[in-house]
């Protein structure tokens, strides 16, 4: 569901690799945007300064970081051999990649600068324009496919601007059917039909990163004191304790600590 204000405004970054361990760095996040146009309510990205003293709302405005594919070119010598995890602050795959390519064109850069392997974190269908690019990538890569939900009447309240959950789900159909490694991201969960959520899961990904919601002063959603009683209330941990159960049963359940490193989103 593209949201229909959407402020765009072109930036030139001074960096696009964020290091995210060492000295020495072995792993490194890429943003071709700041912002995020999805607007997802509990999205710990709008507690960033730059989201804080932004004038508009979080999910209202997206920043395209036009000078990405070339910043990245410049720093080949440090992806070599790392581990890059592209859209830990934004969907690389919202709905203005299709006007900049940007997050095309840095893979692009990355399958030319050997890293040691690449997730590409997304909860949108665009990603399968890509699909050629990300079948035959030259390093190992896998999509991380967020959806933590299988009730859209909970994605449209929580993410308003969220392609829609059966979309999502035949998105990563199509990539597992190509031969493309797709963990689904079920972080942080949010209310679901635990054994239908599995079952859906099971057709779709190889295998399931999960988490729960947990509240810190960068939760979005900290502010909706209803919202934080049900996140807190035993109901929910249930919620999570039965998930957790099905997943298991159907063979899903995996839990990655480079995802869990990166925070869920
Ligand atoms: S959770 Fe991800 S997709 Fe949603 S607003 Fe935040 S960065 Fe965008």
């Amino acid at each position: 569901m593209a949201h229909a204000h959407l402020e765009v405004e072109e930036t030139a970054a001074r960096s696009v690799l964020m290091p995210q361990d060492g000295p020495p760095v072995t792993r490194y996040t890429l943003n071709p945007y700041m912002g995020c146009g999805m607007g997802c309510a509990y999205c710990y990205v709008m507690k960033y300064h730059y989201a804080v003293e932004h004038p508009l709302p979080w999910g209202a405005w997206v920043q395209p970081k036009t000078n990405a594919p070339y910043l990245l070119g410049r720093a080949r010598d440090k992806i070599w051999g790392r581990r890059i995890f592209v859209g830990s602050a934004t969907d690389p795959y919202q709905y203005v990649e299709r006007q900049y390519r940007l997050t095309r064109r840095c893979l692009g850069v990355l399958e030319d600068s050997n890293p040691k392997d690449v997730v590409v974190h997304t909860r949108s269908h665009l990603v399968l324009d890509d699909a050629k690019l990300l079948r035959t990538f030259k390093s190992p890569l896998r999509v991380c496919f967020s959806i933590p939900t299988d009730d859209d009447r909970v994605r449209r309240k929580l993410e308003p601007h969220a392609p829609r959950i059966h979309v999502r789900l035949n998105t990563m159909r199509r990539l597992k059917s190509m031969g493309i490694h797709v963990t689904a991201a079920v972080a942080p969960l949010l209310h679901c039909e635990p054994a239908r959520f599995a079952g859906l899961l099971k057709d779709a990904a190889d295998d399931v990163y999960t988490g729960s919601m947990r509240y810190t002063d960068k939760t979005g959603l900290q502010t909706t004191g209803r919202a934080r009683a049900y996140f807190e209330s035993a109901r929910y941990r249930d919620l999570v304790a039965e998930t957790d159960r099905c997943l298991d049963a159907a063979g899903l359940k995996t839990n990655r600590d480079d995802e869990r490193d990166f925070g869920s989103r």
